[in-house]
């Protein structure tokens, strides 16, 4: 099996407010969770999964891959305090021989098919890894308190999104350290001198945090 996903699903959902974590929050006839897994599962292009749950939720994981039939998920296993952490305990679980590793958020359910294979196909011919990204509308500043210290240039900036993709072994090494404060994993694979690659992402890839999120994902079901 060459291509691992490590899906990161661990994290606690306080800012959506439901009373469990984000991952076992309902979205449609399922928990949020089950959409990214079932199409990560469903890809012609992942081999395995691992997911990574809240503490103490590994085994209602597994029930939520029973009931949709998956056939790929390796192991569930619990996340660390951070994303970081998370991925690292993921990570773990890959074996030595795999060659490429995605890691998803399942706080953005809506994965499109395509842009599975942009972002594994992207991995190669010199590139360590490849990561969704989504151009930036608005004008981007930086504030220091209320006063705006500085506007980017916007033609330059992108919204990176998940999933990210890349060479197994450059992650594995790029996350040999402290990585308790990373969120986003090509910034560790980046800091390693790791050469990554932008392909095109999608909008209905939306992060969902709040229950606004929740609801407008919904509504694209
Ligand atoms: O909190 P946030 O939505 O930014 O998290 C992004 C992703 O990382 C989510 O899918 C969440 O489940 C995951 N995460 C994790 N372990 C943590 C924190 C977040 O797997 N400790």
């Amino acid at each position: 099996m060459t291509v691992w996903a490590v899906l990161a699903a661990a994290g606690s959902g306080e800012r959506l407010g439901k009373g469990r974590p984000k991952a076992f929050a309902r979205l449609g006839d399922e928990v949020l969770l089950a959409e990214s897994l079932k199409r990560l599962d469903q890809s012609d292009w992942v081999d395995a999964i691992v997911i990574v749950a809240p503490p103490g939720w590994e085994e209602p994981a597994i029930l939520v891959a029973e009931e949709l039939a998956c056939t790929k998920v390796s192991a569930s296993v619990p996340g660390g305090a951070t994303r970081g952490e998370s991925v690292a305990a993921g990570l773990r679980e890959v074996p030595e021989d795999a060659l490429l590793v995605l890691v998803h958020d399942a706080a953005r359910p809506l994965l499109p098919g395509e842009v599975i294979e942009r972002v594994v196909t992207g991995v190669g011919d010199g590139w360590d890894g490849a990561v969704p990204v989504l151009p930036i509308v608005d004008t981007v500043k930086r504030v220091r308190g209320e006063e705006i210290a500085e506007t980017l240039e916007r033609q330059d900036l992108v919204a990176a999104q998940t999933p990210q993709g890349f060479v197994a072994p450059v992650l594995r090494e790029a996350f040999g350290g402290d990585v308790a404060g990373v969120s986003d994993c090509a910034a560790v694979v980046e800091a390693h001198g790791g050469r990554v690659r932008a392909v095109a992402g999608d909008l209905r890839l939306l992060k969902v945090t709040t229950p606004e999120d929740l609801e407008l994902v919904a509504s694209w079901l």
